[in-house]
């Protein structure tokens, strides 16, 4: 298991692409819309890793009504896993609360799955499997 991305969400990409490209440097990235989840994502690369900024394109989107309630900020942490099926049926079972107890395709993974903040420390978790 190892951290894949970091996801922020922000009211603007162009605005927050102005200082994560322009003045840290991370040069390479794509934007691509997301439209089962109402969001535009930019994918940062850092090192092994990626930086996610995710702009709500629509009032409906929970993005969005993060920011309503919580302004900017950190959004969820993905972990690349090897068997999310596996890992998801071991939470259910220990009665960890799940959003998708079943996988699902994601912008850029083959099966990605979140899991519910409440029992994890707040955060918002995102299972990802290539
Ligand atoms: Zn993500």
């Amino acid at each position: 298991m190892k951290l894949e991305h970091i996801g922020i969400a922000v009211k603007s990409i162009e605005d927050k692409l102005k200082i994560w490209r322009d003045i840290l440097g991370l040069k390479r990235h794509i934007i691509q819309e997301v439209p089962d989840q109402k969001v535009r994502i930019a994918v940062l690369e850092m090192g092994d890793i990626h930086i996610e900024l995710i702009e709500p394109t629509d009032t409906h989107s929970n993005v969005h009504k993060f920011i309503e309630k919580r302004g900017e900020g950190l959004h969820h942490l993905c972990f690349e896993v090897e068997d999310i099926e596996a890992i998801l049926s071991n939470m259910k079972k220990n009665g960890i609360k799940l959003i998708d107890e079943v996988p699902r395709k994601g912008a850029y993974a083959e099966k990605i799955a979140f899991i519910h903040p409440k029992d994890m420390g707040g955060v918002l978790i995102e299972l990802c499997e290539r």
